[in-house]
C-alpha cells in the first residue's frame, strides 16, 4: 500500500511551452530517473522529498478527485486540456494504486467535457480503449530516448522496458486512439553507447506527434565536445522523419540554433481528422 497524502489544490497553468492545465496526483516517482529528475530536484528544493529514497517511495493525493469536483467549475472556462503529469508518473510502472487512481481523473475530466495528454514511462492499461469512460480526444504519449537496455539500466532503471513501453503504446494506436512521442531528454553519444535515432524513429513511425528536446543538468552530456551542433543535427533528422512520415513535430527551446514557436501549440487544438491505422 502506498502512502497517502492530502493536498490543498490540484491544477493549475503550467509554464511548460507545450501545456495547458496539469495536474500531478502522486509525490515522488519509483521509476526513480537520474538524468536527473528535474521534479525530484524540485521536490527536494522544496524540501517534499529529503532524500533520492523518499523520492522513490511514491504517495498518492488521496484527496485528488474530491480537489478535481471542486476545481473543474472553477477553472473549467480557462481550460484547453490537462496534461498528466509533469512531477511524476501517472502510470507508474507496477504500481496499480497510482494507475487506477490516474484512470478515475481521466475519466472525471472527460466526463466534464475536459481533453488530457498523458505522458509516462510505464505501460498504458487496455481498459483506456474503453471509449464509453476516456474520450477519444485524449492524447496517449510516451517518453521514449533510446532502445539500449544498458543506457536504461543506468539511467531510468525502475521504468517500464522500452519494448513494452512502445507495445502498450501501439496498442492504443491499433485502436484508433491519438498517441505521441516525447523524445527528451535526449542523450549526447557518450552517455548511450548504442545510440541510433533512426532505429528509435522508426519504431515509433506510427505515433501522430513527437516532442525532442536536448538533456539538460548533465555535466556528462554538457561536456561532449560537439554538443550544439549534435542536437542540431539530431533535431534536423526528427524534422525530417516527421515530414516524410506526416507526423507533427515540437523541438523543444535550447536543442536547436533557430527556436519554432510556432509548434509549441501542437496540443491545442483538438484533432477530429480519422487516423489512419
Ligand atoms: S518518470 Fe519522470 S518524474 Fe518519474 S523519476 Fe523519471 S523523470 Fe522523474
Amino acid at each position: 500500500m502506498l502512502k497517502k497524502i492530502k493536498r490543498k489544490s490540484l491544477l493549475y497553468k503550467s509554464g511548460v511551452e507545450y501545456a495547458d492545465f496539469c495536474l500531478n496526483h502522486v509525490e515522488g516517482c519509483s521509476h526513480g530517473c537520474n538524468f536527473p529528475c528535474y521534479a525530484f530536484q524540485m521536490s527536494r528544493r522544496f524540501g517534499k522529498s529529503k532524500t533520492y529514497e523518499d523520492w522513490i517511495k511514491p504517495k498518492l493525493v488521496e484527496n485528488a478527485l474530491e480537489l478535481l469536483d471542486k476545481e473543474i467549475p472553477k477553472y473549467k472556462d480557462q481550460i484547453n486540456f490537462v496534461h498528466l503529469c509533469f512531477m511524476t508518473d501517472p502510470f507508474m510502472y507496477k504500481q496499480k494504486e497510482v494507475q487506477d487512481m490516474t484512470l478515475k481523473i481521466i475519466e472525471k475530466l472527460n466526463k466534464n467535457n475536459i481533453r488530457c495528454t498523458v505522458l509516462t514511462k510505464g505501460i498504458y492499461p487496455k481498459a483506456l480503449t474503453n471509449t464509453d469512460k476516456y474520450k477519444t480526444i485524449n492524447e496517449y504519449g510516451i517518453t521514449l530516448v533510446s532502445l539500449n537496455d544498458k543506457f536504461k539500466k543506468d539511467f531510468e532503471a525502475y521504468s517500464a522496458p522500452y519494448s513494452e513501453r512502445i507495445k502498450a503504446l501501439e496498442h492504443l494506436h491499433n485502436k484508433g486512439l491519438r498517441t505521441w512521442v516525447s523524445m527528451e531528454p535526449y542523450p549526447t553519444p557518450n552517455l548511450d553507447n548504442d545510440q541510433n535515432l533512426k532505429k528509435l524513429l522508426n519504431k515509433i513511425k506510427f505515433v501522430d506527434k513527437i516532442i525532442f528536446g536536448k538533456l539538460n543538468y548533465n555535466v556528462v552530456s554538457s561536456q561532449f565536445k560537439d554538443n550544439a551542433e549534435f542536437y542540431e543535427n539530431c533535431a534536423n533528422q526528427v524534422i525530417k522523419f516527421c515530414e516524410l512520415n506526416d507526423i507533427k513535430y515540437h523541438i523543444k527551446f535550447g536543442t536547436k540554433k533557430e527556436f519554432n514557436k510556432e509548434t509549441a501549440v501542437m496540443f491545442n487544438k483538438v484533432c477530429n481528422a480519422p487516423i489512419s491505422i
